[in-house]
């Protein structure tokens, strides 16, 4: 890798050069809660901080597992297990998504609560975090079970959920349909119709504008900041995305209009590069006529490897975990990786981004834009407000810019990349909050 890339910190010492299959599989597969204490106590020794805050942080503030019994079509009764994991609520409510998926377990459960609390806390909003599930098949369930056992979650979470305690929002596999059943269920059995206690509502109900593209355009906002101090210019910027779902697709189009190059993005099937750049409108479209970017006219078939590979000036990862890993980070060329996704990078790779100086913008500030619109979308209904679209991306702006520089220059006087310069941000914030309550975290 050439010497004249931005130097985002000191490279760490030891650096795997060719990862063995074994080591690969054994990187990929890491437990995301032994992830997260570590990232935690990486941030607590640069932070010197002390033992009890640092204890209290490992640990979620409220674990609580419901069983939902549901009757399905057919008449026979399912008992689906639920869980949530309020991790923090020193800074304001836990706020957190809720994902139906089978693989649904505590461990990851608790890891992702734990970092909701700190992308909350990089771009400064008042929430802690929070993250929930239910271990089931949504894809193989009918409109109706879903509703039964949302409803029912729902009311069993209802000590749980509140406008001021903890407020829930779509995850994988739910929806703002979701989001209304669970609002609905909750209004139910409190004194009134409760918006607050959940975000990502559809707009009848209190949604907000600009929900849906939220994630994308936080994202594009610290791409054209990490472009603009790395003195690249925007105009002609090639871009790859992985995954043009809600996420990536938003930061496809934004970015096209704003003048880069869009060289590759891809689905679960493969991607589709062009050397001259693909119109976004375009491919898009192509995708949602034909379920895939795959045979967008002029664009060649690629791998989902070989677009992680691409020489490019921005890598957005967009669609799964660990995708950048010990078995690619060495070949990854792109200059700027911005994570779209939630822990694309596993901790070995991010050694190999430093030492080939890959300026990374870090999951939890790259993707805070989602639950950034969140809490507008809160405070509106707090309000009784509705706030302009143009209002909503105006803030979104400000909050996702002065997030990004905070971390930057944090990165810059403490000589350290940018997931370690966001960690400190956030574990700094959380624990000077937790030392003020003392005993209310
Ligand atoms: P989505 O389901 O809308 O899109 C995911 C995309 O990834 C789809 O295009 C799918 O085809 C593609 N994909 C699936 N498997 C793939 C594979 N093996 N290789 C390449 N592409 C594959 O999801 P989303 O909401 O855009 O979320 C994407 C990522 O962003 C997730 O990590 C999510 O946690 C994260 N994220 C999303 C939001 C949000 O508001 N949507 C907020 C924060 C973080």
């Amino acid at each position: 890798m050439s010497d004249e890339r931005h130097e985002p910190g000191e490279a760490p010492v030891e650096i795997p050069q060719s990862a063995s299959a074994a080591d690969v599989a054994a990187d990929v597969s890491r437990n995301p809660q032994e992830i997260a204490l570590q990232q935690l106590a990486e941030a607590a020794q640069r932070l010197d901080l002390e033992d009890s805050v640092h204890l209290r942080l490992q640990q979620p503030k409220r674990i609580v597992q419901v069983s939902i019994p549901t009757m399905m079509d057919d008449g026979t009764w399912r008992v689906f297990t639920g869980i949530r994991s309020q991790h923090n609520t020193a800074r304001g409510p836990s706020k957190g998504g809720i994902r139906y998926h089978p693989d649904v377990h505590l461990g990851e459960v608790i890891a992702l609560s734990m970092w909701m609390t700190w992308k909350c806390a990089v771009v400064d909003i008042p929430f802690g975090g929070a993250k929930g599930g239910i271990v089931c098949d949504a894809k193989a369930m009918s409109e109706g079970e879903l509703e039964r056992m949302t409803r029912d979650f729902a009311l069993e979470m209802s000590e749980v959920f509140g406008p001021y305690s903890d407020i829930p929002a779509p995850d994988v596999y739910t929806n703002e349909r979701i989001m209304a059943w669970i609002m609905d269920a909750y209004s139910l059995k409190s004194s009134g119709p409760t918006p607050a206690v959940v975000t990502g509502k559809p707009l009848a109900l209190g949604g907000s504008f600009g929900r849906d593209q939220a994630t994308g355009r936080g994202c594009s906002f610290t791409i054209v900041e990490a472009l603009r101090v790395l003195g690249i210019p925007l105009k002609g910027a090639r871009i790859a995305i992985q995954g043009a779902g809600n996420a990536g697709s938003a930061v496809a189009r934004i970015l096209d209009r704003l003048g880069a190059k869009l060289i590759a993005i891809s689905d679960s099937q493969g991607g589709t590069f062009s050397d001259h750049g693909l119109p976004a409108s375009a491919v898009l479209q192509h995708k949602s006529e034909t379920d895939t970017v795959i045979g967008f006219p002029g664009g060649r078939q690629i791998s989902n490897e070989e677009l992680l590979q691409l020489d490019c000036e921005v890598l957005v990862p967009a669609a799964l975990e660990n995708v950048i890993n010990a078995g690619n980070a060495d070949d990854i060329k792109a200059r700027i990786v911005a994570e779209a996704a939630n822990g694309p990078t596993t901790p070995t790779a991010q050694l190999t981004l430093n030492q080939n100086n890959v300026f990374v913008i870090p999951d939890i500030l790259a993707n805070a834009g989602g639950v950034t619109v969140s809490y507008f979308e809160w405070v509106q209904n707090l309000q009784f407000d509705r706030w302009s679209e143009q209002v909503i991306d105006d803030r979104l702006r400000d909050k996702m810019v002065q997030a990004f520089h905070e971390v930057y220059q944090r990165s810059q006087s403490e000589k350290i990349d940018m997931r370690a310069a966001a960690m400190d941000i956030a574990v700094g914030r959380v624990a000077e909050a937790t030392r003020l309550r003392v005993k209310c975290f």
